[in-house]
């Protein structure tokens, strides 16, 4: 019988590529989402991406923190694991404990490295936050050391991803923040479309080779293919909790960045420079030896890959799930 794994906020951006790899790779799907920040179309259209695994996808919208839904749905069936991509709040351990399900793949993020003093980053490296985002992340990671301390019999993979960008080669399902985009990419990407007039770079005199800040950017369906490693590891009776970078350990500056969307899409993205962003580190990019050697994964996509599938996105949905229906 094939593994039946429950994912919390799969609707969104990184869930919704993660659950269409469990589907091709052969597993059931429950997706549990409360599409505060998320559209039930990227749900249909993983179904659809899926073809004949495509039924093996259940969809419940639903509050996690609506313990009796939670302690229902457990009810109803067994669950291998759990893959946590909801926001804020943690999935009620004490719910899978009660119905004995203590596997967890949980999404950090590189957020917890800060600024730090050398790159790349290893797992080991120091952790602090460097805002309410990374304080969450923190705050989760050491609960779920906290739970595997007080009861050995969890396993607990703690991901921290670097900076997931891209979309799945079709086009048809990918990233759509609601608001105005924060992060790089997907503000490029709405500049390209004519959404907005231009691109505000954060910083310009940091210590790099264009003086623009340089992160581990990672094509988003990689970092969905390293979920499904992180359960097949999950069966290893070896582990307790267990932490792993996400990323290509590759460095790539704003500049680059945005010179690489703009060969990819032939759109022109106008800068403007400006300061740098309270709390931005200067360069972050990861290790992956850790990763490569235990999960057995390793990203496969470099940036123009990546610029390409954002770009196929973006032109097909300029306004992301709120766009009319693309043609396949
Ligand atoms: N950045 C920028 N303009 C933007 C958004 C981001 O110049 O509108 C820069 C930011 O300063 C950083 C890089 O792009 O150097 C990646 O930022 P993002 O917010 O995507 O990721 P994070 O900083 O969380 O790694």
């Amino acid at each position: 019988m094939s593994r039946n794994i429950l994912v919390t906020g799969g609707a969104g951006y990184i869930g919704s590529h993660t659950v269409l790899q469990l589907l091709l790779g052969g597993y059931k799907a429950v997706v549990v989402d409360n599409l505060d920040n998320s559209s039930e179309t990227s749900i249909n259209r993983v179904r659809e991406l899926a073809g004949k695994h495509g039924s093996n996808l259940i969809f419940h919208q639903m509050d996690l923190r609506d313990k009796p839904a939670l302690e229902k749905l457990f009810a109803s069936q067994t669950f291998d694991a759990v893959i946590h991509f909801a926001g804020l709040k943690a999935v009620g351990e004490k719910v899978m404990a009660a119905h004995g399900c203590k596997k967890l793949v949980f999404s950090s993020s590189a957020t917890v490295y800060g600024w730090p003093k050398v790159v790349p980053c290893t797992e080991e490296f120091p952790i602090c936050a460097m805002n309410p985002y990374g304080q969450t992340k923190l705050f989760i990671e050491e609960m779920c050391r906290d739970i595997y301390k007080s009861d050995s019999e969890w396993k607990i993979i703690l991901l921290r991803y670097f900076n997931p960008v891209g979309a799945h080669s079709s086009g048809y399902i990918g990233e759509d923040p609601r608001g105005i985009p924060n992060n790089l990419m997907p503000f490029v990407q709405q500049v390209a479309v004519g959404r907005r007039p231009e691109l505000t770079v954060f910083g310009t005199d940091y210590g790099t080779k264009d003086g623009t800040g340089v992160r581990d950017y990672i094509h988003v369906v990689d970092l969905a293919d390293g979920h499904i490693a992180a359960l097949s590891k999950l069966s290893d009776p070896s582990i307790g909790c267990e932490v792993y970078n996400l990323g290509t350990g590759k460095g790539t500056s704003v500049l680059e960045m945005v010179a690489a969307f703009e060969k990819a899409s032939g759109k022109e993205i106008p800068i403007v420079k400006a300061g740098r962003r309270p709390g931005d580190a200067e360069i972050v990019y990861a290790s992956t030896e850790k990763a490569e050697r235990e999960l057995n994964w390793k990203a496969k996509y470099g940036i123009d890959e990546m610029c390409q599938d954002q770009w196929n996105w973006a032109s097909k949905n300029p306004y992301g799930y709120g766009s009319p229906e693309p043609t396949k």
